[in-house]
C-alpha cells in the first residue's frame, strides 16, 4: 500500500493534471468530481484517501467491498459515498444495494427490476448509471448504443421510483489510441443528449468517463466524474492466475 506520503503527491499530481485538463477545456475544476477507485486496495487505503479530502470512491466486486466496508468506522462511513463501478449479477442486487451508496454500472432491465425492489425495501432512492458500451470488446459489460434493450430500459426507469437516474458511464476501449478514446467519449456525450431530449424526464447530467490513463481526453469532451485508481494508488496487484 502506498504510504500517506505518496498519497499526497499523487494527490497533488492528479490535482494538477485535473486543473490543466479544466483550463484547456475551458471548464471550471468544480464541473468534474473525482471518483477515487479503491478495488483491490486495502479498506486502510481508502481511509487514508479520506483523509485528504476524497468523498467518492469507485469498487468493482460486491463481496471485496463486503469485506473492507466492515473495517470503516461507520461515523466515517457517512462522510464518504462508495459506488460499484463493476458488473453486477442480478442475484446479488439486494446486497448490493446494502452495501453502496450508488450503482454505475446498470446494464439490463431486469437489474434495474431487481435493485428497485432491493431499493424499495431498504427505503432508499438508489443514484444509478446506466453503463454504456461503445466499442464491440466482446469481454466487456454495458449496453449498446441504439439498441432494443436500452430502448426498453429508459422506457421503463421513469416508472421505478426508487431509482434515481443521474446519467451514463463507459469504458474506453483497452490500447486504443487518442482518437479512438476520444471518439467514445465524444459518443458517450452525444448519447446523453439524444436520450435527454427522447426522453426529458430522465436526468442526464453525470457523464461519468476517464481513467487514469485518459481523464484528460474525457475532461476534454464532457466528463463530469472521472474515474482514478492507479494514478493514486499506484498500480494494482495482479490477479492471481
Ligand atoms: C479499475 C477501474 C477504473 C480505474 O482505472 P485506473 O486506470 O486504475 O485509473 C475506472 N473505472 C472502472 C470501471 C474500473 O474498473
Amino acid at each position: 500500500m502506498a504510504t500517506d506520503s505518496e498519497l499526497r503527491e499523487r494527490l497533488l499530481r492528479l490535482e494538477d493534471s485535473i486543473a490543466a485538463a479544466c483550463r484547456a477545456a475551458g471548464r471550471k475544476r468544480a464541473e468534474v468530481a473525482l471518483m477515487a477507485v479503491s478495488k483491490t486496495h486495502p479498506a486502510a487505503a481508502m481511509l487514508a484517501a479520506q483523509e485528504l479530502g476524497l468523498a467518492l470512491f469507485g469498487e468493482n466486486r460486491v463481496q471485496e467491498f463486503a469485506q473492507k466496508s466492515t473495517l470503516l468506522p461507520t461515523d466515517g462511513r457517512a462522510a464518504i459515498a462508495v459506488h460499484l463501478i463493476g458488473h453486477l449479477q442480478s442475484n446479488k442486487a439486494a446486497r448490493a444495494v446494502e452495501l453502496f451508496d450508488g450503482i454505475d454500472s446498470l446494464d439490463s432491465l431486469p437489474l434495474a427490476l431487481r435493485l428497485d425492489s432491493a431499493a424499495a425495501h431498504s427505503g432508499k432512492h438508489l443514484p444509478v448509471l446506466l453503463e454504456i458500451k461503445l466499442s464491440d470488446e466482446p469481454t466487456k459489460t454495458g449496453l449498446m448504443q441504439h439498441t432494443r434493450a436500452l430502448d426498453e430500459l429508459l422506457e421503463r426507469l421513469p416508472d421505478l421510483a426508487h431509482l434515481r437516474v443521474d446519467g451514463l458511464m463507459t469504458i474506453a476501449p483497452l490500447d486504443a489510441g487518442e482518437d479512438e478514446t476520444r471518439a467514445c467519449f465524444r459518443a458517450l456525450r452525444r448519447l446523453r443528449d439524444e436520450i435527454s431530449k427522447a426522453h426529458p424526464a430522465l436526468n442526464m447530467h453525470e457523464l461519468s468517463m476517464g481513467m487514469s490513463g485518459d481523464f484528460a481526453l474525457a475532461i476534454a469532451e464532457g466528463s463530469t466524474r472521472i474515474r482514478v485508481g492507479t494514478a493514486l494508488f499506484g498500480a494494482r496487484p495482479k490477479p492471481q492466475p
